[in-house]
């Protein structure tokens, strides 16, 4: 691990993106953090907490605030500079007391130095009646890459966005309530009090928002002020003369993030009507109903197979893997993001779903790919606790197999019965499941939209279509493209030298540890295939492509006892499809006419067909996807902080393709 303070690593392959910095810092005699980058203080020294609650949380009037809160009501504080977390620790344990059960809280806030996870163990050593709080956060504390990071205590969420303010603030979808403007003294830290900062925090407010800040400096009165805030200057805490109260007076700059497309396609609105029908029981449906029933949706799940977790989602074993890449382009930032998510729901399973949290080798498998992978490490982009290199004879000693090559390590990798956690999922949360409903039609009249199979029809105020390959079968949605993929697994009787293997190891196939005396590898690739019979061909395929990497583990006669082949479906650029779906109609009036015209900036921009959402297109990497893009779609439904930036949203925008094309103006038919 870096010492407090050292640049992790440094080179010219990260361009556009930084690198973190932690924390430089001392204790005082009563072991209060202070900042020796910045030398300033975290907070007052002996009186963190009440400085907190006299500065932050009555600034904002929370207490009133938070129990004035309507049923399933959100709210969003947003602060800079999350330091040692004391405050959303105050705003959280506030929320705990006074908001009613079913409202939900979101902490947003962003850090540019993050302590180390050691640093912020001994500060909360000192905090012996706050282990409730500073326990779980310890717990789920994320590696420290520059980014998102979602933070989940139950019905509190924080979104950590590690890196500068203004650029975490500037990807930011959200409306915020309150802001806890802190950071260091502005004399000590000017760059971090900088008018892109004030015109973001100006674009995420609303007309009921407040503010309170710490000080009443200048710099700080005229950006708020010039961000369309009202300001008071009241009595500071303790020995402070003065701090700053606000309240938005409603006026507001440009309200679009910077992004592609231009004009971007808006945010969809939130959509507040409550009962929706997800298509299709697999993971990412699953998933999505559990997000969604957490906000107080009434949720119903239709599954054409007689049960869950069929075709993508049918494996007897899944890794949870994501192949990142040695830039930091917008696919690697968010697996990256969503492979932390779902190594944090591996480390939480319970015994019933078979899993093991056993680490991940990510094996090279020719020279080029060597290379690829240590240029991956080198940039020091991740840190090691996310992912680190590997030689040959690390790997070989964390497999417990030998291996020729080097690669990577994930720490916190390891493979789920993906059936077993689909079950349990449903069966906890008590999922309102149709089986053997094979939908064929969606119709929208009246507000509503009407599902039919062959026989009977539903009306529901949502759809939110999560059947993968199937998604685009109905008239709305045939224009997202999705492509199957049929894929085949091989399973084995464990041999002894099949039991020495003690991680997940992936090249061009994957092979997880023993489970129940038997041997899993996959997958073959059948692209455009939606065949799924099993052939010995497909398992004979799998078992000499691994020999050829690894042919310590596997012999000549392999005991074969099944597989699995099922379908799993990608897209073109191999990102799923998520967000609300457009009327390709009505986008084509937004973006070719005009694009003709030369006209973009004033045509009206395209609507969405309301209440229709998809989570598709999650190829093989769904039990590393799906559980990110699940709480992104139900924070978009609901009106949440959305936790992803602004980019990656772009990204996954599922009319992405028709955007392209029609801004190539060359539209595909
Ligand atoms: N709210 C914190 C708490 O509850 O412990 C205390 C915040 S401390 C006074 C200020 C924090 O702002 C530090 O953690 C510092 O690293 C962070 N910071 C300084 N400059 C920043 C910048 N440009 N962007 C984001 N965070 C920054």
């Amino acid at each position: 691990m870096a010492e407090y303070g050292t640049r992790i690593t440094n080179t010219a392959l990260i361009k556009e993106y930084t690198l973190m910095e932690f924390a430089r810092l001392n204790f005082t005699e009563d072991g209060t953090p202070r900042s020796t980058q910045f030398d300033d203080v975290y907070f007052s020294q002996g009186h963190g907490l009440e400085e907190t609650n006299y500065v932050f949380i009555q600034g904002n009037q929370l207490s009133e605030r938070f129990q004035q809160l309507a049923d399933n009501q959100h709210f969003a504080i947003a602060e800079t500079g999350f330091g040692t977390g004391l405050n959303f620790i105050a705003a959280w344990k506030a929320f705990n007391e006074l908001a009613p059960a079913s409202t939900r809280l979101t902490f947003v806030s962003c850090e540019k130095f993050p302590l180390q996870r050691d640093a912020l163990a001994q500060v909360y050593e000192k905090w012996t009646n706050l282990t409730e709080f500073t326990h779980p956060i310890l717990a789920q504390y994320p590696p420290a890459f520059e980014g998102y990071h979602l933070l989940e205590f139950g019905r509190v969420r924080l979104l950590l966005m590690l890196g500068d303010a203004a650029q975490g603030y500037s990807q930011l979808s959200a409306k915020i309530d309150a802001w806890f403007l802190d950071g260091f003294a502005p004399s000590k830290n000017p760059d971090m009090w900088q008018p892109e900062l004030f015109h973001h925090i100006n674009r995420l407010s609303h007309s009921g928002t407040t503010a309170a800040t710490f000080t009443a400096a200048r710099l700080v009165r005229d950006g708020l002020s010039g961000s369309g805030f009202a300001l008071q200057k009241v009595k500071g805490y303790g020995k402070k003369r003065h701090m700053l109260i606000a309240k938005f007076q409603g006026i507001h700059g440009p309200l679009r993030p910077a992004g592609w497309p231009n004009p971007a396609m808006p945010a969809p609105p939130p959509n507040q009507r409550k009962r929706i029908a997800i298509i299709g029981a697999g993971i990412a449906g699953v998933s999505t109903a559990i997000e969604l029933q957490q906000r107080g949706y009434q949720v119903e799940l239709f599954e054409r197979a007689p049960k869950a977790a069929t075709d993508g989602s049918g494996n007897r074993q899944g890794a949870v893997y994501a192949k990142l890449s040695a830039h930091t382009t917008v696919a690697n930032r968010f697996y990256a993001q969503a492979l932390v998510l779902a190594q944090r729901l591996l480390q939480q399973l319970p015994a019933e779903v078979p899993h093991q949290s056993c680490g991940l080798v990510q094996l090279a498998n020719t020279e080029k790919e060597a290379k690829k992978l240590n240029d991956f490490a080198a940039t020091g982009f991740f840190p090691n606790d996310f992912v680190r290199a590997l030689s040959a004879e690390e790997a070989s000693q964390l497999l417990g197999i030998s291996v020729e090559h080097s690669g990577l390590w994930f720490d916190n990798g390891g493979w789920v019965s993906p059936v077993a956690l689909i079950d349990v999922l449903i069966q906890e949360n008590r999922l309102n499941c149709h089986y053997n409903t094979d939908i064929q039609h969606l119709d929208y009249a009246d507000n509503q939209w009407r599902l039919s199979t062959a026989t009977k029809q539903w009306l529901f105020d949502q759809v939110i279509l999560c059947n993968a390959f199937h998604s685009n079968r109905f008239a709305a949605t045939q224009h997202l493209p999705l492509n199957p993929i049929s894929g085949q697994t091989t399973q084995m009787q464990a041999t002894q030298s099949h039991q020495q293997l003690k991680a997940v190891l992936c090249t061009d196939r994957y092979v997880m540890p023993a489970f129940d005396d038997q041997l899993t590898i996959g997958s073959t690739f059948r692209v455009k295939s939606t065949d799924t019979t099993l052939s010995d061909e497909d398992h004979q395929q799998n078992i000499s492509a691994l020999r050829q990497q690894v042919p310590q583990l596997l012999s000549d006669h392999e005991n074969i006892v099944g597989g699995h082949c099922g379908l799993r479906t990608n897209t073109p650029d191999y990102l799923p499809l998520l967000g609300a779906v457009a009327d390709p109609e009505k986008l084509d009036r937004q973006f070719r006419l005009p694009v003709q015209r030369n006209r973009l900036e004033r045509e009206p921009a395209a609507r969405y067909l309301p209440g229709l959402w998809i989570n598709a297109g999650h190829g093989s990497k769904g039990l590393s996807s799906s559980q990110l893009t699940a709480k992104l779609l139900a924070s978009m439904i609901s009106g949440e902080p959305l936790p992803v930036p602004a980019d990656v949203l772009q990204a996954l925008n599922p009319n992405r393709f028709v955007i392209r094309n029609l801004l190539r103006d060359k539209r595909s038919k």
